[in-house]
């Protein structure tokens, strides 16, 4: 007998540039690490790529039945958050605190799904400790004068992530010399804790008071909250080579296992074709964007524009078509949703269903071209041709039936694409009753800066009161 065909889930593998067949440890659950922003200012719309691209891949594999364990750090102990620190005369701790707050203010507006745990590397210090004890008895590190190194020819897979001979590294490196490090037995080793200069945070260890390097942070959070061998582990192509490759030594040396079976990498966000950076300075914060166009707007180009392992060039003419494909999806929604209120109660009629199995096998094309490697322009396509199928097919006459599948297959979709496009005032009915009683007692308690606050609360909304003899009345402008 033949066997049905069946869609498997393709994943670019960094690891071994190849497009390979997702198998998860365990079945129907995935756990994936994804590297946070270190918190010393704003985050800027290319950190806020990844955080689009794999928060959309979680949602596919929860549209897909897997139960997500996602977990996302933040790299709140760095040099860049001590200089800021130094600069505005306040502790390390002041700065990345209002810095984390608002990066979670920025992935509110951006519908990003709040992680199952955002570690902060500053709480999980003990653990950082242990894990460089480990590899200190284990033979892969060693301290001098306060700095413990990893001894990077220790690890004989080094290299193996970013495909860079270890020879090749070691010519390179053999003229830099940075500076406090000079105690190296190896040019190619690097820090994993490194001791206290004056006026910095630092913790009580075995090697004296210090602080922990970068890449130790993520192998030991991913270790905490996902074990020692994890699905995926993800980030900006920037952090493949060091970051990834030392947290692959890191944890593969101390826990004996491999670290993670997927390495996901996003491309870069460009703008004039450059890498936008902060330390390069051509940047827009995502709250420079979000003052100008929706939040959705942003993600909706990031998903659109191009595939997640692709340059993306950053323009406001590409913001504004994304604007208007944004709103063509909208509107198509909004007609059905006007149909639905219509309540038709006639059967689905031939030519409706066939509009509606045609949604069928475009859902089919979405879930094909996210399972090709999280192809979200492509599914974006499938998206538009529903569009268009229902805008031709599903007629003001439309049974409710009709128009109710064909409305709720697409917001699904958009679900996962992260933008809701659910009609606005369908979300907000209770919120605007309860806005107008509110109202109703502001006025009986002659507070009527209050009521005029909440009328045009309402009115930015698109929703117009009318006091009538039957009470106040609301409808959509
Ligand atoms: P950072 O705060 O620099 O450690 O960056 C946080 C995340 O944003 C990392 O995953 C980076 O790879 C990613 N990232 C930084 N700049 C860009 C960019 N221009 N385009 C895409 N991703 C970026
Ligand atoms: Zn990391």
């Amino acid at each position: 007998m033949r066997k049905e065909l069946v869609i498997k889930m393709k994943i670019f593998n960094t690891l071994t540039r190849k497009k390979e067949e997702f198998v998860p440890i365990e079945e129907k659950k995935v756990s994936m690490y994804v590297c946070g922003p270190t918190v010393y200012n704003y985050i800027h719309i290319g950190n806020a790529r990844p955080m689009i691209t794999f928060d959309t891949v979680r949602r596919y594999f929860e549209y897909k039945g897997y139960d997500v364990n996602y977990v996302s750090n933040f790299t709140d102990v760095d040099d860049k958050i001590i200089k800021k620190a130094l600069e505005e005369g306040v502790s390390a701790s002041e700065i990345s605190e209002r810095y984390i707050k608002c990066v979670e203010e920025d992935m509110e507006s951006l519908n990003i799904k709040p992680a199952t745990k955002n570690p902060k590397a500053t709480e999980e210090i003990d653990g950082m400790i242990d894990m460089i004890n480990t590899l200190i008895e284990k033979g892969h590190a060693y301290e001098k004068n306060g700095t413990v190194y990893f001894k990077t020819r220790s690890f004989k897979e080094y290299g193996k992530l970013s495909k860079k001979n270890i020879d090749d590294l070691e010519a390179g490196h053999r003229e830099i010399k940075v500076a406090g490090e000079e105690d190296k037995e190896d040019p190619l080793d690097f820090v994993l804790w490194k001791p206290k200069k004056e006026g910095e945070p630092a913790w009580k260890s075995p090697w004296g008071e210090g602080r922990p390097g970068w890449h130790i942070e993520c192998s030991v959070m991913s270790k905490k909250y996902l074990g020692d061998e994890i699905d995926i582990h993800a980030g900006g192509e920037d952090l493949i080579f060091p970051h990834h490759e030392n947290e692959i030594a890191q944890s593969e040396a101390a826990n004996g296992k491999t670290f993670s079976r997927y390495w996901m990498h996003n491309g870069f966000l460009n703008i004039n074709n450059e890498k936008m950076s902060k330390s390069k300075g051509n940047f827009f914060t995502v709250r420079d964007i979000g003052a100008k166009y929706p939040y959705e707007v942003l993600r909706f180009f990031m998903l659109s524009g191009a595939h997640y392992r692709m340059p993306l060039n950053f323009s406001e003419d590409l913001m504004e078509a994304a604007k208007n494909s944004l709103e063509r999806i909208k509107v198509a929604v909004e007609r059905l949703d006007d149909i639905v209120k219509k309540e038709n109660q006639t059967a689905v009629s031939e030519d409706e269903q066939k509009v509606l199995d045609e949604l069928s096998k475009l859902n089919e094309k979405f879930d094909a071209a996210m399972e090709d490697d999280f192809n979200t322009a492509d599914a974006i396509s499938a998206i538009f041709e529903m569009v268009k199928a229902v805008n031709v097919g599903i007629s003001e006459q439309a049974s409710e039936e009709s128009a109710k599948k064909a409305m709720e297959r697409i917001v699904t979709l958009m679900d996962i694409i992260g933008v809701s496009v659910v009609p606005k005032t369908e979300i907000l009915a209770e919120e605007i009753e309860a806005l107008i009683e509110e109202r109703q007692a502001a006025r009986k308690e002659k507070n009527f800066q209050r009521a005029d606050e909440i009328r045009d609360i309402l009115l930015e909304k698109g929703i117009v009161l009318k006091d009538t003899r039957e009470g106040v009345k609301w409808t959509k402008a």
